[in-house]
């Protein structure tokens, strides 16, 4: 089972807090499309036999392309590729500012069968303060919209640990997201990124990160409301209802092959990792010379073990310790046999029937935990 990514390197305009690769200059839409287009063709042999049960459209914001050129991405995908007609999930990021009864509609035709859409907040001054394109009434109209055009999958993506924000404020986001029952929310905790806006201001002193503790009880809050409604907490930042898990998602966590297409977007295949270059202008000249815009690295045992504790961790399941024995040979309750007694001991973490995992407290420390434990 593999999945295709193809990531839309556009978005209107620069969130405060985002360091993704992406574009507000959205004349270059029509040229992107075409080298993306070129891409696909030229990577067509990328899986041989392997067959494609995924597909995903993130970015950046693929909401910002019109219809003609999200039909181009799928017709070339379909030559290039054997899409079957029933994947197990084809996904699409939107934004509320994009979304209308018409695309909705328009996306439905042409496969989507479940929506990534980025609400953030319902609150009015959190939005204006993360520098969204889209107002609190955008977010309600285009989750009616989705309700009345019969869009009932659908993930919500949220954020907490917004500086200045109480965990009342939280509450209610958390509480307004269900009340349109998703099938599935993704909750992130702010970071503040160098090269951001809010990085600058950080560093003039105009904003000043919320408190650890604070970050911790609006995460905890967040786990207890959404277990609470049946939610299964399977990755550190994604919640889902039973059965609903992400399923593009899951293959990046446990090493599947998956293909991705555009600038930035990274593969993975054969215990290799390939990543386009992140630069639109850079991206389509190289493939208009018919030159994929490409690096790649091959990943040594040690770095597939580190990998393997890094996503393994975040996940609900946990560390297979049977499996990494018969994979990498070695024997990690012994060969951390301290660092485990120690993290069992202050409520992070538990071993059971061979799986070691983390408790909800200790997702929070997840990737310090897995560095500990790196090869
Ligand atoms: S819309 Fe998404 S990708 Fe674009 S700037 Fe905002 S957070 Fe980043």
């Amino acid at each position: 089972m593999s999945g295709i990514y193809i990531h839309i390197p556009f978005c209107k305009q620069a969130c405060h807090y985002c360091d993704f690769h992406f574009s507000t200059n959205l004349k270059n839409i029509d040229a992107l499309v075409d080298a993306m287009l070129t891409e696909i063709n030229l990577r067509k042999d990328f899986f041989k036999d392997a067959e494609i049960k995924t597909l995903y459209f993130g970015g950046g914001t693929p909401s910002t392309l019109n219809q003609k050129n999200i039909d181009a991405i799928i017709n070339e995908l379909n030559s290039s590729f054997t899409l079957p007609s029933n994947l197990s999930e084809f996904t699409f990021e939107a934004n509320p500012d994009d979304i209308t009864k018409q695309k909705l509609l328009k996306w439905k035709i042409s496969g989507v069968d479940r929506l990534s859409i980025g609400i953030q907040s319902f609150n009015e001054e959190i939005l204006k303060f993360l520098n969204r394109a889209h107002n609190a009434e955008m977010a309600v109209k285009a989750l009616e919209d989705c309700k009345n055009t019969g869009f009932n999958r659908f993930s919500l993506d949220l954020i907490y640990g917004i500086p200045g924000r109480n965990l009342n404020e939280w509450r209610k986001d958390v509480e307004k997201a269900l009340s349109y029952n998703p099938e599935h929310i993704s909750a992130y905790s702010l970071t503040i990124e160098e090269k951001t806006v809010f990085g600058n201001w950080l560093k003039k002193g105009r904003i000043k990160p919320m408190e650890d503790n604070d970050v911790i009880d609006q995460y905890l809050l967040l786990v207890q409301i959404l277990e609470d409604h049946g939610y299964e907490h399977y990755e550190v930042s994604n919640f889902a209802k039973p059965g609903c898990r992400a399923v593009h998602n899951t293959s990046y966590w446990n090493a599947i092959p998956y293909l991705g297409i555009g600038p930035s977007a990274h593969s993975f295949k054969n215990d290799q990792r390939f990543w386009n270059v992140s630069n639109n202008a850079k991206y389509i000249s190289s493939l208009k010379s018919g030159i994929l815009p490409i690096e790649n690295e091959v990943l040594s045992i040690k770095d597939q073990m580190n990998e393997y504790l890094m996503t393994k961790l975040r996940l609900i399941e946990g560390i297979d310790t049977i499996e990494f024995k018969n994979r990498f040979g070695s024997d990690i309750m012994k060969d951390h046999e301290n660092y485990f007694q120690e993290i069992s001991s202050a409520g992070l973490g538990e071993f059971r029937n061979n799986f070691y995992k983390l408790t909800t407290r200790g997702k929070l420390f997840a990737d310090e935990i897995a560095s500990n434990l790196f090869y």
